[in-house]
């Protein structure tokens, strides 16, 4: 594939599509954060006093242009009248007002947990406009979906067998597809590599029989009118997620030949675009990734075929921000440590697996301004309770002090919005923001900050005695 991604948007996006990996939206997306976080310590979301010592923000400007943009790209690069469902993958930000937002923007949903269902119909979500995919769905979990018309992917054989019987006893509006692994190969980020020879998803194309097994399974099947492949999530290169669209729209035109008719009739293309975290700016764009498919697979472009999408962290990472209060500063065997109210609980992966998912810290003062001063190598430790707590590691950042603010940047997806319990640390409040040109800005209430009673309420705190000797004897 000729396309160039780039690995800086800026200026390679004319024309076509969208401008969102330009400087210039970058430069506007940090000066709203920098507003934001002035005003949340402004307005008392920030310590000291009642404001909380961490908080999660969300840029709903951003997010809407990112919306935007992914439509734009898409309507650039398909034939007029092409049926397009781009379906926000909730995993990514497990927010209902979140899903809401994209829900407004025309993003539907994709789910993979009856949970992650749950949030998007709250949401408002129709089920025309969700997808279910996930490697392991109950019997119940398929039959709900089916009577609400929710599209389904079987992941597997079985999971086909099980979709034979519930079409069979039921007449459904969903439409249903198949997941296939085209096994064209990992990324970076191990971890979050779905298209290896041995992942756990779909039906391995490559292996011994299983190409002709998905034909024959489909011919058997006149019901099964999608075909579904997700390549993988960050790390994995555009090129390679290309390749596995153009696999399974291969796969999808033999299996209409056979049948001759269009049987197939909508290629699910999952999602997977990468996040820039290296710097400010969006890079791969939407519309870079939607030219180079369509340079890739042109016949999957020509109007013959719908589509879905199903994108997450590329919608949302660079809207989000974590601002924690730094508690306290330190230095160890000679290098400077603040202590902050953000670590493992809000960066998990950060923390567990900072080589892989290194984050951009920016420093503020007391006031929520950007900090100024010559730039001294620093560690930027959470609250945990275990020496790995750290998001950022030696990082050169002007000297943050006691009473400042360090901010883990693009943080929207996967980050705070994917609390872990460690050392029973509450979920941080997180608030939407809007930024005007005259730097006011206004904040909704997205997800309150935990109470420490809720805390006490999810461990157990109702069955304090339970496990007692009294509760034995009772019972
Ligand atoms: C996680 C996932 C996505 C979204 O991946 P992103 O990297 O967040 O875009 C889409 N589809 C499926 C099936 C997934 O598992």
């Amino acid at each position: 594939m000729s396309a160039d991604f780039g690995t800086t948007g800026n200026g390679t996006d004319r024309g076509e599509g969208t401008d969102e990996g330009t400087d210039a939206v970058a430069g506007r997306r940090a000066a709203r954060r920098d507003a934001a976080v002035r005003a949340a310590v402004a307005q008392g979301l920030l310590g000291p006093g009642p404001g909380a010592p961490v908080v999660g923000l969300l840029d709903v400007t951003g997010i809407r242009e990112s919306a935007r943009a992914l439509r734009a790209a898409f309507a650039a690069v398909t034939a007029p009248g092409t049926p397009v469902l781009h379906a926000f993958a909730v995993k990514a930000s497990p927010l209902v007002p979140v899903v809401r937002l994209l829900w407004e923007e025309g993003i539907g949903a994709e789910v993979a947990s009856p949970g992650e269902l749950a949030l998007a119909r709250a949401a408002g979500v129709p089920a025309e406009r969700t997808v279910l995919d996930s490697p392991a769905k109950t019997p119940e979990e398929l039959r709900e979906a089916l009577a609400l018309g929710i599209a389904v992917n079987a992941d597997n054989p079985q999971e086909l067998e099980r979709l034979d019987g519930l079409t069979r006893s039921a007449r459904t509006a969903s439409p249903l597809g198949i997941r296939v692994n085209p096994q064209v190969g990992g990324g970076s980020i191990e971890a979050l590599a779905t298209a290896t020879a041995t992942s756990k998803f779909g039906v391995a194309l490559r292996d011994e029989g299983a190409r002709e097994w998905v034909v024959r399974a489909c011919l058997d099947r006149p019901w099964l009118t999608r075909l579904h492949v997700h390549t993988g999530s960050q790390g994995i290169p555009p090129a390679r997620m290309a390749e596995g669209v153009a696999a399974v729209y291969a796969l999808a035109e033999e299996v209409n030949g056979r049948a001759g008719r269009r049987q197939v009739d909508t290629v699910d293309i999952g999602g997977g675009l990468p996040v820039n975290f290296a710097s400010e700016v969006t890079a791969p764009t939407y519309g870079q990734y939607a030219r180079a498919l369509r340079e890739a697979v042109p016949g999957l472009f020509d109007g013959r075929y719908g589509l879905v999408t199903e994108f997450g962290r590329s919608l949302l990472a660079k809207h989000g921000t974590v601002v924690a209060r730094v508690e306290y500063t330190k230095s160890a065997g000679g290098r400077p440590v603040a202590v902050t109210h953000a670590g493992v609980q809000v960066a998990t992966r950060t923390v567990y697996a900072p080589r892989s998912w290194p984050l951009r810290i920016a420093a503020y003062d007391g006031a929520g301004r950007p900090k100024e001063g010559p730039p001294v190598v620093q560690d930027v430790a959470g609250p945990a309770c275990f020496a790995g707590d750290l998001l950022a590691t030696g990082r050169a950042l002007p000297r943050l002090e006691q009473g400042d603010h360090a901010a883990a940047l693009d943080t929207g997806a996967y980050y705070f919005a994917h609390h872990y319990a460690y050392n029973s640390l509450a979920r941080p409040g997180v608030y939407g923001f809007l930024a005007d040109e005259a730097g006011s800005v206004r904040f909704r209430v997205v997800r309150e900050a935990q109470p420490v009673e809720e805390i006490v309420a999810e461990a157990g705190g109702a069955h304090a005695e339970s496990l007692t000797r009294a509760s034995w004897v009772r019972r």
